[in-house]
């Protein structure tokens, strides 16, 4: 039988788990998977993704390191604290994922092939010229005596340095004595990533009275937030390279692991695509306009993250906050958010954002 070829540009996260998903509908091997390019950096320097994992498929189910049902937002005023029995936050570790997707010992060409039907592209999209940027710095520490709470992860706090942008420190708690602590920026400059590692010196040791710890693991992250150029319009882009980054969150794991179920259901049903239309878009129109509108009041007025955070998280109950992080926002929810927000800022907001839209061709999805 002649096997159908696809072509997949882009060895990470959309790339593999496209694969993965044409092998598990494939009951009869029908496929030939061609990868080109490059093999993420996740390979050798595994990440933590995260995301809410309220109806995930049991290929991702298998692969969850750990799940939490509690999780903080805090500021130097407030603390907002979620909880849900139905949308657990959880993580997987990005090597064991891509060794879970079975292409580990992938062969890549370095040459792209042309564009065409069945040919996806995953290389990674650039940010837009003046658009934010979500930048961090994570260490996977280790101390003698209990120090974090095992049953909750601090998303945000906003109790750090504020003077270069809006920043916060998440921190996930894999037990009592081990943890993911991460100093994130968004901003539309970068700092060195000295910057971010004195950050969580700080605060484990003048806010968590820690002072002997152990560095197991580092990571860095850059994550464009807002709109992003694809990395070669001819191309069918799927990942991040595909709409699925979450403007204002920079979260894309459970987006792209619905997307690339969705087009391999979509050829095992015998579709042809030659369009980037044909490829299903993660987010709602809605949800990518409030986005806009959101980051466009956090660039005229950074100092206020820590307030349109704690404002939100307020007024949402844990399982509508996973619903809107994962791109799941109903109208209901839409609007709670609009009426937790102060009005005028985000008046103007809206305003420069269609402006924009206007007048500099600025793209708002
Ligand atoms: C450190 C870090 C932590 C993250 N944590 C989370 C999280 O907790 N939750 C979440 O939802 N999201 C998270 N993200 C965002 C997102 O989920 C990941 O970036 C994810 O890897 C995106 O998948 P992708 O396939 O689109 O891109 P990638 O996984 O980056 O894959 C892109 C592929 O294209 C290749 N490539 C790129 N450019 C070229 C080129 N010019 N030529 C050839 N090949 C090229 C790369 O080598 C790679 O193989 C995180 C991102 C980072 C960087």
């Amino acid at each position: 039988m002649v096997k159908k070829e696809i072509h997949i540009i882009g060895a990470g996260c959309a790339g593999l788990s496209l694969a993965k998903y044409l092998s598990i509908d494939s009951k009869t091997n029908t496929y030939k998977i061609n990868f080109y390019g490059r093999k993420s950096n996740a390979f050798a320097t595994p990440n933590y993704w995260s995301f809410w994992g309220d109806q995930v498929n049991l290929f991702v189910e298998q692969s969850i390191k750990k799940k939490w049902y509690e999780w903080e937002i805090i500021s130097e005023e407030s603390v907002v604290t979620h909880k849900t029995k139905n949308s657990p936050y959880c993580t997987i570790n990005s090597r064991e994922w891509l060794a879970l997707c079975g292409f580990e010992k992938l062969v890549i060409s370095p040459n792209i092939p042309e564009p065409g039907p069945l040919v996806f592209d995953s290389r990674n999209p650039r940010a837009s010229s003046g658009g934010l940027t979500q930048e961090f710095v994570g260490q996977t520490i280790e101390v003698k005596k209990p120090l974090f709470n095992p049953k909750s992860v601090t998303l945000m706090d906003f109790r750090c340095d504020q003077r270069q942008g809006p920043h916060f420190i998440y921190i996930l708690p894999f037990s009592s004595t081990s943890a993911l602590i991460e100093s994130t920026r968004i901003s539309e400059f970068l700092c060195p990533s000295k910057y971010y590692k004195e950050a969580i010196k700080k605060y484990l040791t003048e806010r968590l009275k820690c002072i002997e710890y152990r560095i197991i693991a580092e990571e860095y992250g850059k994550i464009p937030m807002g709109h992003v150029v694809k990395h070669d319009s001819n191309y069918l882009g799927i990942g991040s390279n595909g709409n699925c980054l979450r403007k204002s969150s920079g979260y894309a794991f459970n987006s792209i692991q619905h997307q690339t179920q969705q087009i391999a259901a979509q050829i095992s049903a015998g579709q042809t695509i030659t369009r980037q239309r044909q490829i299903p878009f993660a987010f709602s129109r809605l949800e990518t306009i409030l986005d806009s509108i959101f980051l466009m009041a956090l660039k005229r007025q950074p100092h206020k993250a820590p307030e349109f955070f704690i404002k939100i998280s307020k007024r949402l109950t844990g399982d509508e906050f996973a619903s809107f992080m994962s791109g799941k926002t109903r109208l209901n929810i839409l609007l709670k958010i609009i009426c937790a927000l102060p009005k005028i800022p985000f008046l103007k907001a809206g305003f420069q954002t269609i402006q924009a839209k206007l007048y500099h061709g600025t793209d708002i999805d």
